[in-house]
C-alpha cells in the first residue's frame, strides 16, 4: 500500500496553490499599509505554553492538541493557534521595548485534532494579526476593520461581523455567579462536559456544539448586562469607531470564543456557504495574557482568519488569479542541439525569462504538442541543420509566423523581444 497523507491534512498544489499565494500576497500588502511586521515562530512549542494561555478547560487543550514527548521526555505540542507563540516570542526577545514594533502578523499552519469535515481540518492555515501595547478601543476597531477590508479586497463581501464584550475580571465575577445559577437549574440536562464546565469554567458552556446544550444557553443571562462602567465605555467606543468607518456588525450576546485569554472585545466573522463551520475568522482583546505567562503587563488585541475557509467561500472567484505561461518553449532535435538549448535556457532564466524545454529527445510533432499544452507564447526550434547554419527557428505561437534567428547573442535578442511585449 502506498503511503498517504494523514487524515485531515491536505496537500495543496497547482492551480489551487496559486490562489493561496494570491491571498497571502494580498494579506501582506494590506498588513504593510497598516504597519504590521511579519513574525515567524516555531511550529512546535512546550505544551505548557498552550495549556496556560488557551486554558486547561478549553476544547483545544482538552481534546485537540497534538502533544508528544521529545527524546528527553519534554512535552511538546504542535501549535493549535498563533497568539500564544507570538506572545512568547515578544516576551522572550523583549520586542515590546522597540517602539516601531507594536503590530505583528503571521501566516502559517496550525494543528488541531478535530473530526475532519468541510472547513475543518487537522492541519489548517491561519492569517494572524496581533497588536500589542494599547488598551484603546480604537485599536480593537482598527483590527476588525483590517479583517473586513481584507475580505472585501479578496472578493468576499457577504460576511457578518459579530461582536461582544467579555468584560474584565471585575464584571465577569458577578456575571459568572448569575450564569452558574442559571446553568445549575438545568444541570441534569447538560452533556457531561458541560456539567463539569458549570463548576470549572462556566463560560465554556457557550462553546458546546451539542444541540441540547445550545438550546439551554439561548436563554442564559447576558454578559453585556453585567459590564462595569469602564468595560461599557470601551465597548461603546469600539462600536463608535466601527460605525465611523462604515463597518456593520451584529452584537452577539453568546459569543465567548473558545479560548480563555480574551477579555472585553471578542469578535467573529461569519460567511455563508460554509455549512456548520461558518466562521472564517475571529479574535479579541487579551489584556491579561502577557502577565499570565510571566511577562510584563501589556494589553493586546488580535485575530486569525482561516485560509481553507476563505478558499471555500471564494471557490475559483479570486480576482486577478492567473497561472503564468512560459514565454519561450525550447525544442531541441538531437543531442548536440539539446546541449546548446540547455545553455540557452539557463541564460534566458538568468534574465528572468520564463523558459520551458523538452528534456526528452522526442519528435518535433510531439514536442510542439507539449509546447501547446503549456500555452507558450514562442517556440524556439533547434535541429542539427540549424546548428550547422548557426541559427534557430523562432515561432510565434499566436500568429504562427516563424523566422530564423542567429544563435549569436540569441539570449539577448529573445529577452529583449519578450520584455518589449
Ligand atoms: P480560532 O482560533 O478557533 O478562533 O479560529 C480562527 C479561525 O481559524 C476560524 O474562524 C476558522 O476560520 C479557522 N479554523 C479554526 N479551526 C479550524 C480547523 N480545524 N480547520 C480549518 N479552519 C479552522
Amino acid at each position: 500500500m502506498p503511503i498517504t497523507a494523514i487524515k485531515g491534512m491536505t496537500d495543496i498544489f497547482s492551480p489551487e496553490v496559486e490562489l493561496w499565494q494570491t491571498i497571502e500576497a494580498r494579506a501582506r500588502e494590506l498588513f504593510e499599509s497598516f504597519g504590521y511586521r511579519e513574525i515567524r515562530t516555531p511550529i512546535v512549542e512546550k505544551t505548557e505554553l498552550f495549556a496556560r494561555s488557551i486554558g486547561e478547560d478549553t476544547d483545544i487543550v482538552q481534546k485537540e492538541m497534538y502533544t508528544f514527548p521529545d527524546r528527553k521526555g519534554t512535552m511538546l505540542t504542535l501549535r493549535p493557534e498563533a497568539t500564544a507563540s507570538i506572545v512568547r516570542a515578544i516576551m522572550q526577545h523583549r520586542l515590546y521595548n522597540i517602539p516601531t514594533m507594536g503590530k505583528f502578523f503571521a501566516i502559517g499552519p496550525m494543528f488541531r485534532y478535530e473530526r475532519p469535515q468541510k472547513g475543518r481540518y487537522r492541519q489548517f492555515h491561519q492569517i494572524d494579526a496581533e497588536v500589542i501595547g494599547s488598551k484603546e478601543p480604537i485599536v480593537d476597531a482598527e483590527v476588525m476593520y483590517w479583517a473586513m477590508l481584507f475580505l472585501e479586497k479578496i472578493g468576499i463581501g457577504s460576511t457578518e461581523l459579530h461582536i461582544n464584550s467579555l468584560g474584565c475580571e471585575e464584571c465577569r465575577m458577578p456575571y459568572k455567579r448569575s450564569l452558574v445559577d442559571y446553568l445549575k437549574k438545568y444541570e441534569a440536562s447538560f452533556c457531561r462536559d458541560c456539567q463539569r464546565r458549570i463548576n470549572t469554567n462556566p463560560l465554556r458552556v457557550f462553546d458546546c456544539k451539542i444541540e441540547k446544550c445550545k438550546e439551554i444557553v439561548k436563554e442564559a443571562p447576558r454578559i453585556l448586562e453585567f459590564l462595569c462602567g469602564e468595560c461599557q465605555k470601551h465597548f461603546d467606543s469600539v462600536r463608535f469607531f466601527l460605525d465611523q468607518v462604515g463597518c456593520s456588525y451584529t452584537v452577539d450576546h453568546h459569543l465567548v470564543r473558545g479560548l480563555d485569554y480574551y477579555n472585553r472585545t471578542a469578535f467573529e466573522i461569519i460567511a455563508s456557504g460554509l455549512g456548520a463551520q461558518n466562521a472564517v475568522g475571529g479574535g479579541g482583546r487579551y489584556d491579561g495574557l502577557f502577565k499570565e505567562l510571566g511577562g510584563p503587563d501589556i494589553p493586546a488585541v488580535g485575530f486569525a482568519l482561516g485560509v481553507e475557509r476563505l478558499m471555500i467561500v471564494l471557490g475559483e472567484n479570486l480576482p486577478g488569479h492567473e497561472i503564468k505561461k512560459p514565454d519561450i518553449y525550447l525544442i531541441a532535435l538531437g543531442d548536440d542541439a539539446q546541449k546548446t538549448c540547455f545553455l540557452i535556457a539557463q541564460n534566458l532564466r538568468k534574465k528572468s525569462v520564463y523558459v520551458e524545454m523538452g528534456y526528452e529527445l522526442k519528435s518535433l510533432k510531439s514536442q510542439m504538442r507539449r509546447a501547446d499544452k503549456f500555452g507558450a507564447s514562442y517556440v524556439v526550434i533547434l535541429g542539427e541543420n540549424e546548428l550547422v547554419k548557426g541559427v534557430a527557428v523562432l515561432r510565434n505561437m499566436t500568429t504562427k509566423e516563424q523566422f530564423e534567428l542567429s544563435l549569436d547573442g540569441i539570449e539577448k535578442t529573445l529577452a529583449e523581444k519578450i520584455k518589449k511585449e
